[in-house]
């Protein structure tokens, strides 16, 4: 474990002078199954994984939110001490100067309008948050390949194209999202939801299913307003977004036709004050 780049740094730099490849594995601690399906992916396809936790304060635009963000660091190292074997993994927890320096604040980048949907339009900066604290691990690290949930699909997308901008050679490996018995996608932020929320949360899956039934029948419009209907009789949960949009561009789809493919459902719900968001591929 490295809390400091330079000690990172020199332990790479073994690693890499013996040919080993480096899979990359970042998070934000809070562990669950969801980040070790991405440990266990990264595993098989390279020598060594390198796994970073950290919080990273320029891409939370809500204090109140940051601050609550669970931060368990001990027990996150004993989680993936308990699921996976150590002999090949290196756990990089540094803290927020070890990154940022004096100076935490994000740089500016244009993702080709990937960052103005969705998560861009609600939460103002975070894809450039999401982008600075990528760009300062990828240089530091550079891993050969570096692996995401799809469960934060516009970031999968927004990490593709900060590759591109950079022009780094890290392959980026989109991973299926996690979800826990009753359907809910495994989230850092489930733990804050007591017994009884937890359980109604799965109804956000079961409204992506039933998206799924429906959206090649209705007109996208419709679709919403069905949904819209389905939370407005949900006194515990609340709607803040829901889209259908094509995978490559995060547009809204306006009509959909036998040839259209690529289509997933987006949504993002509150409950007991928590942000949950979660997505389900449609075509
Ligand atoms: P986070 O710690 O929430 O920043 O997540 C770190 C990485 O784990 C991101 O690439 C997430 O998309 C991914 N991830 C989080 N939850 C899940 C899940 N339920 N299934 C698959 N990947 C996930």
């Amino acid at each position: 474990m490295f809390s400091e780049k330079n000690g990172l740094k020199n332990h790479l730099k073994a690693l890499q002078a013996k040919s080993k490849s480096i899979g990359f594995v970042p998070t934000m601690g809070a562990l669950h199954d969801g980040h070790i399906s991405l440990m266990k992916k990264a595993l098989i396809d390279n020598d060594h994984l390198i796994v970073s936790i950290f919080v990273n304060p320029t891409q939370f635009n809500n204090a109140e939110d940051l601050a609550k963000y669970p931060r368990k660091p001990q027990k996150d190292l004993d989680f993936i001490k308990s699921k996976l074997k150590m002999k090949n993994i290196t756990v990089y927890l540094p803290d927020v100067d070890n990154v940022y320096g004096e100076n935490v604040v994000s740089r500016d980048y244009n993702f080709n309008g990937l960052e103005h949907e969705m998560e861009g339009t609600n939460r103002p900066g975070h894809f450039d948050g999401v982008g600075t604290v990528l760009e300062f691990f990828f240089k530091l690290i550079e891993p050969n390949r570096a692996y995401f949930g799809e469960k934060d699909f516009q970031q999968l997308k927004i990490v593709e194209k900060l590759v591109e901008i950079l022009n780094l050679n890290i392959k980026i490996i989109g991973c299926p999202i996690e979800r826990e018995n009753t359907g809910l996608a495994r989230s850092s932020r489930n733990q804050r939801l007591s017994d009884k929320s937890r359980i109604t949360a799965a109804k956000i899956y079961q409204s992506l299913l039933l998206v799924k039934e429906i959206y090649d029948s209705n007109h996208p419009l419709k679709v919403t307003e069905i949904i819209e209907e389905v939370y407005k009789k949900e006194s515990d949960l609340t709607l803040e977004y829901f889209v259908i949009a094509h995978e490559d561009s995060l547009k809204p789809v306006e009509i959909i036709d036998d040839s259209t493919t690529g289509l997933r459902a987006f949504i993002v719900v509150h409950i007991d004050g928590v942000r949950l968001i979660d997505n389900l591929k449609l075509s």
